[in-house]
C-alpha cells in the first residue's frame, strides 16, 4: 500500500536548510496498524504530511496504491487524498454550527452521491463509532470523545484505503483516549490500515508495528508481538 524509497525532505529557511528527512525508506502493507513515535523534531509530522499526500518530498520516491505519487501537481494531490486517505488529528476540526451527521455526510458531498444515501452512510458511520443516540448534536452538545469519535466518523465515512493519525489522543484524558484506542482496534480488525503518529508510549502500544524516527531517520522499526486489544 505505501512504498517509501529513500526519501528526503529539506525545508529552506532563510538562507539555511533543515533537513527534516534524511533517507526514509518504508513499506506498509494493507492491514498494518502502524505507530510511529519519535522526539518533538525527529520528522513525524513530515513524514505523516508526506504519506498523505499533504506535501512531497525534496528527494525520493514515494508509491501510493501502486500509483506514484512523489512528485504530483497539488490538484492530483488533493484528488488523491479526497478518495482514498482518511484524517484525524488532534484538534478536531469540525464545524461548530453543524450537526454531528452534518459533519460526517461533508466528505461526501464532491463524491456525486445523492443526498439521502449520503445520509444513509454517514449513519452508518457513526453508528460504527458508537454515537447512534448523539447524530444532530453540535460538537459543543459532545465530550472531547464524542467529538473525536465524530472526527473519525468524517475520516473513515469514504472508505479510505488509509487511516492517518496525527496525535488522535493529544487533547483527550488517559480514560478517554483508551476508548479511542479501542475504537481504532476495531477498525483495524475490519480490515482498515492505520498510521498513527503520537509521541505517548501506551498509545503506540496499540499499535502492532512501532515505528522511531531519530533526527530525519528510521532508528527502528519493530512488530509489537503483544498490542494491547
Ligand atoms: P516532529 O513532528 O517529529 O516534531 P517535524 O516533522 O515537525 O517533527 O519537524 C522536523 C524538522 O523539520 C524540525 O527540525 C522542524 O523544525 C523542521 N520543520 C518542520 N516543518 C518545517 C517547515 N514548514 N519549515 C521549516 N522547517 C520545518
Ligand atoms: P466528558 O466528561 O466525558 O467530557 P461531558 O461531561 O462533557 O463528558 O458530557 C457528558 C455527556 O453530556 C455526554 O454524553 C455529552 O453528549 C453530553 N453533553 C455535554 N455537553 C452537552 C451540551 N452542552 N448539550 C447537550 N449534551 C451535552
Amino acid at each position: 500500500m505505501i512504498e517509501i524509497e529513500n526519501i528526503v525532505k529539506n525545508y529552506k529557511v532563510g538562507t539555511q536548510i533543515v533537513r527534516a528527512l534524511r533517507s526514509v525508506s518504508l513499506t506498509i502493507h494493507k492491514g498494518e496498524y502502524v505507530a510511529i513515535m519519535g522526539a518533538s523534531g525527529s520528522g513525524k509530522s513530515t513524514l505523516m504530511n508526506i504519506i498523505g499526500c499533504l506535501d512531497t518530498p525534496t528527494a525520493g520516491k514515494y508509491v501510493l496504491n501502486s500509483k506514484d505519487v512523489s512528485s504530483l501537481s497539488d490538484d492530483r494531490l488533493a484528488e488523491i487524498r479526497n478518495s482514498e486517505i482518511g484524517f484525524v488529528f488532534q484538534v478536531f476540526n469540525l464545524l461548530p454550527r453543524n450537526t454531528a451527521l452534518e459533519n460526517v455526510m461533508l466528505p461526501l458531498v464532491y463524491s456525486g452521491i445523492k443526498k439521502a444515501e449520503r445520509k444513509r452512510l454517514a449513519e452508518q458511520t457513526l453508528v460504527d463509532v458508537g454515537l447512534d443516540d448523539r447524530m444532530t448534536h453540535r460538537p459543543n452538545e459532545l465530550s472531547g470523545g464524542q467529538r473525536q469519535r465524530v472526527a473519525i466518523a468524517r475520516a473513515l465515512v469514504n472508505k479510505p484505503a488509509l487511516l492517518l493519525a496525527d496525535e488522535p489522543t493529544g487533547n483527550l484524558d488517559s480514560k478517554i483516549s483508551e476508548e479511542i484506542m479501542k475504537l481504532f482496534a476495531e477498525i483495524h480488525r475490519k480490515g482498515n490500515t492505520l498510521v498513527m503518529v503520537t509521541h505517548e508510549a501506551d498509545i503506540a502500544l496499540h499499535a502492532h508495528r512501532i515505528i522511531r524516527l531519530k533526527d530525519g531517520e528510521v532508528e527502528s522499526d519493530v512488530i509489537n508481538e503483544n498490542p494491547i486489544y
